[in-house]
């Protein structure tokens, strides 16, 4: 049996359920990833993140078609805007490897263009000009899965009426040779650029991944890590705490902890809230206030980013929301 079919088969994935899955959602792997991957250990974080399930071919009752609550507020397309001072600007809809977990899995990706053509390029970065939020968030998709030319030129474009881009990319840690010397100069000449990572173990954070940070920090461009609460991933104390402690030594910030979004085919991934409040609560012993992410929720009712307690607090969540299957 060869390590594909292996891997396959620690997913109990048929091979027509694997293309049913990549039909959905298409499975996208980088070589490096890939080959960190224990093919004899089924509940292996990096394949739980990456492989398709056969679980994502299940709908259910909590599942939501908008579950960040975005799509009542694009002014353009390519552009989303949930507060007055900050644009979210997508970049193009492809990533380097595609989480099997993420919120905009259900997103045509086999609809509609990967990429905004020049005119929606042209059009959204003349409505941030125009109306000058204080922040543009360069998203997607991966942000890094353009070209230098593209990315700097969007960036050339909104200043100097935007005064704080900033880059949410998974590109540092799935595809980190992509964090070439001419990407970190151009970061660099364009300062303030700030730039997102995400990362969500700390297996993630191999020799090449540190590198690859460190070229960023030490250029002086700031790093922050956006990563997810995963079940069977980091639903522990003390992945959390290597995860968080491993990034603070890189030097780059733990800044959030994203509660799970509940889109069709990943509720197998989803930590229910109160489970997931009381290891935020364990971690808080364990670790410094530089090294303890905060935990928040995007809800769906579209009002933006909040902490999970208050999101609990407000009813804009329940407690005892149910994880996944
Ligand atoms: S890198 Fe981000 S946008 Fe791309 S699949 Fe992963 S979570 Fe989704």
């Amino acid at each position: 049996m060869g390590r594909p079919e292996a891997l396959r088969r620690i997913k109990r994935l048929s091979d027509a359920a694997w293309r049913a899955a990549d039909r959905l959602f298409p499975v996208r792997v980088p070589r490096a990833w890939f080959d960190q991957i224990n093919p004899d250990d089924p509940d292996d974080p990096l394949a739980l993140q990456a492989l398709p399930d056969p679980r994502e071919l299940l709908t259910g009752m909590d599942d939501l078609g908008d579950p960040v609550g975005e799509q009542a507020l694009q002014p353009l397309p390519w552009l989303v805007q949930k507060h007055p001072d900050r644009v979210l600007l997508l970049l193009t809809r492809r990533c380097h490897l595609y989480c099997r977990y993420c919120f905009r899995r259900t997103a045509p990706h086999h609809a509609g263009p990967e990429d905004p053509d020049d005119e929606a390029l042209d059009a959204a970065i003349a409505y941030c000009v125009r109306t000058r939020p204080r922040e543009v968030i360069l998203s997607g998709g991966d942000p890094l899965a353009v070209t230098d030319t593209r990315l700097f030129r969007v960036i050339d474009a909104l200043r100097p009426a935007v005064p704080v881009l900033r880059v949410h990319t998974r590109a540092p840690i799935t595809a980190p040779e992509r964090v070439t010397e001419a990407l970190v100069a151009g970061l660099r000449a364009r300062a303030p650029v700030w730039v997102f990572v995400h990362c969500n173990h700390p297996r993630e954070l191999s020799p090449e991944v540190r590198a690859a940070l460190a070229r960023l920090v030490d250029a002086g461009v700031p790093v922050l890590n956006q990563a997810v609460l995963l079940r069977g991933v980091n639903d522990d104390v003390d992945t959390l705490v290597a995860l968080c402690e491993a990034l603070v030594a890189l030097r780059v910030y733990p800044y959030y902890l994203h509660h799970t979004d509940r889109v069709a085919g990943n509720a197998h991934l989803r930590v229910d809230p109160a489970a997931g409040l009381a290891l935020h609560k364990a971690l808080s012993r364990r670790v410094s206030g530089l090294a303890l992410p905060s935990y928040v929720v995007d809800p769906p009712d579209g009002s933006g980013k909040i902490q999970v307690e208050r999101a609990v607090a407000e009813g804009k969540i329940a407690r005892d929301e149910p994880g996944g299957a």
